[in-house]
Order: C-alpha cells, then sequence, then structure tokens
C-alpha cells in the first residue's frame, strides 16, 4: 500500500463532478472577477460561520495582514502569537510593520493563554490566536486576558474553519478572524484563497475596499488598497464544497477516532485529545498532531512502508528559524518540536488505509 501524505488528485477525482459544474457555469458566464458567485459564497461563509460578515480575499496570508491593517494597528505596535504557527502569521504582521512576538504552546499545542503575561509590554496591541490543526483554543481565557489589557484579537483560524469551542466557531471570537483555503486545508479550492470574517462593520467595510484597491460600494475610491481579490471560479468552488464540509469534517473526526482507538495504548505516544474527549471544544483535525520520543525513527520506518507524514512547518518553530532574528527561549514548544508528526489526515482515506499506518506503527513499537 502507498499513502502519501495528501493525496490532491484523489481528492480531485472525488468531487469532480461538483468542481466541474461550478466551473463551467462561471466559464461560460464568463464571470471571473468579482461575480455573484464570490457573494453567494460570502453570505454562505457568513451563515456558517455565525459572523455577520465574510469576505472573499487572495489567500490567508493576505487575510491576516488586511485584517491587520483593516483593525488599526501601526508600525511598531506588537502582537501576541505562538511560535508553533505558520511562517504566514509573524509574516504578515511584519510585513505592515508591526513586531510579532511569540509566545508557547501548551500540551494540545495550541497558543497557551499563561505565557501570554510575559511577553506583554506597553507596546503589545493584539493577540493573534492560532486556531491550530483544527481546535480552537481556550477563548475564554484568551478574551479574560485581553479585556484585562485592552488588547484587539484577530484569530488566524486558516486551519480552524467548522471548529469550535464552548459552541462558537472559530475565526468570530475577536474583532476579525482569517481563513486559508489552500488546498490541503479542510476547506480547500484548487489554487490560493482566503477570506475574512467579522461583526464589525467598519472592518468588512474596510477589508472590502483593501482587497479592491480601495474601490467602495458605490464605485469611489476611498483609501489605498491592493489586489487581493478571491478569484469567481474559486468561490463557485468554495461554494459548492462548503455544502458538504460538515461530512467531510465528520469523516475527519471518525478517523481521529479510529487512530486514538488503535493507538491509545502505546505508551510512548502522546495523541491530540479524542473528537468526544471534552465537550467545550468542538476539533475538526485538520492536521493529526501526534508525539513520539522516536520521532525520526519513525517517520523514517513509516516512509520505507510507503507512509508519507510530514513534521510541519518544515520541522521548525518560528523562534526556530535562525535568519527572523528572534531572541527568545520557549522551551516547551523546543521539546514539542523534537517529538511531533502529522500522519496522513485527509477525507480521501479508507478505512483500510488508515488501519494500515496503524498496523504499521505499532508493528515498529513492538521493535523500538
Ligand atoms: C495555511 C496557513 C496560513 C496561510 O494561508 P495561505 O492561504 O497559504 O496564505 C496561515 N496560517 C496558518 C496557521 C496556516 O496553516
Amino acid at each position: 500500500m502507498k499513502i502519501p501524505f495528501f493525496n490532491y488528485q484523489k481528492l480531485y477525482v472525488k468531487n469532480k463532478e461538483a468542481i466541474e459544474e461550478a466551473f463551467f457555469s462561471v466559464m461560460e458566464r464568463g464571470a471571473f472577477i468579482l461575480q455573484s458567485d464570490l457573494e453567494d459564497f460570502e453570505s454562505a461563509l457568513a451563515k456558517y460561520t455565525g459572523a455577520q460578515y465574510a469576505l472573499g480575499v487572495a489567500n490567508g496570508t493576505d487575510a491576516l495582514w488586511l485584517s491587520m491593517l483593516a483593525a488599526g494597528l501601526k508600525s511598531g505596535d506588537e502582537v501576541l502569537m505562538p511560535s508553533h504557527t505558520y511562517i504566514a502569521t509573524p509574516g504578515a504582521a511584519r510585513f505592515i510593520g508591526l513586531n510579532p512576538v511569540l509566545v508557547e504552546c501548551g500540551a494540545d499545542h495550541l497558543m497557551d493563554p499563561n505565557d501570554l503575561q510575559k511577553q506583554i509590554t506597553n507596546r503589545t496591541k493584539a493577540i493573534i490566536p492560532v486556531q491550530l490543526n483544527g481546535r480552537t483554543c481556550n477563548m475564554a481565557d484568551i478574551i479574560n486576558f485581553s479585556n484585562e489589557n485592552d488588547l484587539l484579537i484577530i484569530e488566524d483560524a486558516a486551519q480552524g474553519i467548522g471548529s469550535k469551542f464552548n459552541n462558537q466557531m472559530a475565526g468570530t471570537f475577536g474583532i476579525a478572524g482569517t481563513y486559508s483555503f489552500y488546498p490541503a486545508k479542510t476547506l480547500g479550492c484548487y489554487g490560493d484563497g482566503g477570506a475574512v470574517v467579522t461583526n464589525d462593520t467598519k472592518i468588512a467595510d474596510a477589508i472590502y475596499e483593501l482587497r479592491d484597491h480601495g474601490r467602495a460600494k458605490n464605485g469611489d475610491y476611498n483609501r489605498w488598497g491592493i489586489n487581493s481579490r478571491l478569484d469567481n471560479i474559486q468561490a463557485a468552488i468554495l461554494l459548492s464544497k462548503l455544502k458538504t464540509l460538515d461530512d467531510e469534517i465528520s469523516r475527519r473526526r471518525e478517523i481521529a477516532n479510529r487512530y486514538i482507538n488503535g493507538l491509545g495504548d502505546i505508551a510512548d505516544l502522546t495523541l491530540p485529545p479524542s473528537p468526544n474527549d471534552n465537550e467545550n471544544y468542538f476539533d475538526t483535525f485538520q492536521n493529526f498532531e501526534i508525539e513520539s520520543g522516536k520521532r525520526d525513527k519513525l517517520k523514517i520506518y513509516l516512509s520505507n512502508q510507503g507512509i508519507g507524514t510530514i513534521v510541519q512547518w518544515g520541522g521548525k518553530a518560528v523562534h526556530q528559524i535562525k535568519c527572523l532574528g528572534f531572541d527568545i527561549h520557549l522551551p516547551f514548544t523546543d521539546k514539542v518540536f523534537q517529538r511531533c508528526l502529522l500522519l496522513p489526515m485527509n477525507t480521501t482515506l479508507s478505512d483500510d488505509e488508515i488501519n494500515y499506518v496503524i498496523e504499521n506503527i505499532r508493528s515498529f513499537y513492538k521493535f523500538n
């Protein structure tokens, strides 16, 4: 058996009919930029997440920096975020002159609310929680901290669409939340795509304008902007995929259960919390990130058995990327990055394939 970490072709074949219907409909209408498919997708996404507004943009990274700009963050402001994130999160902040300040992750690999206090200064203006691996942070603690310290919250929910904390969707807790539709994301398109959700009319108007050269709904230019529009073909495909997103999430949760039932007794492994572990959390398992004391050996063993795994972010937390110049000690995150590994997790996987991954991990541990 060969199980690549992610099988893009198989995902396309699985959704072929719906994708081609959306694609040809757009082609036949010649409707490519800022057309009804985008508006329909934005309404559907707002409804799905429970946010008042959703705005499509070119990718998840633009969604982040456009949100920071729209929220009024200014050059020199410090923003708190976890070091266990994609470089896009601090990169978006840096790109508009903000200073990203990195904090530890906790046992669940998400930003540790208890580490925020250590890193706050009088220049701190915002917190960027990252809803990593399809799990939403403990937003009650983060909101408390932000209220006490008068900080804005902008959520990086690139990996969090559909996940919930206390029944509220990732992306809807702060002044703005962002999603990525990168092809391997839980709601992926066939190229780049992203969105911002917000309940704040001013933020929504600002994003609407910023993404299209500063042009307002009435056609006037209200400010400087750029081109960061969500392509209408992608929007049409996303609209069609949004209709089955809950089924996709159910399947991911099923796969997570299967992994946990099959691997839960191996003492050297630390597994993510199971889907029904804690009623405050509804996890969507964008990724299934385990920890192993023999991570590197296990990765090679699985690779020899035809199973693709990944150490997230190419193996480095943001503070470990030398050229970025972070001078901060995050021992817990360092430890996680010696141990963490992503197992295959997506809805093209069959039960047989998941069982094959489980069997091979079990046979590795028989001899190691
Ligand atoms: C994917 C991702 C992004 C960036 O999204 P793009 O659409 O690739 O720009 C940002 N943050 C996190 C945590 C991500 O996983």
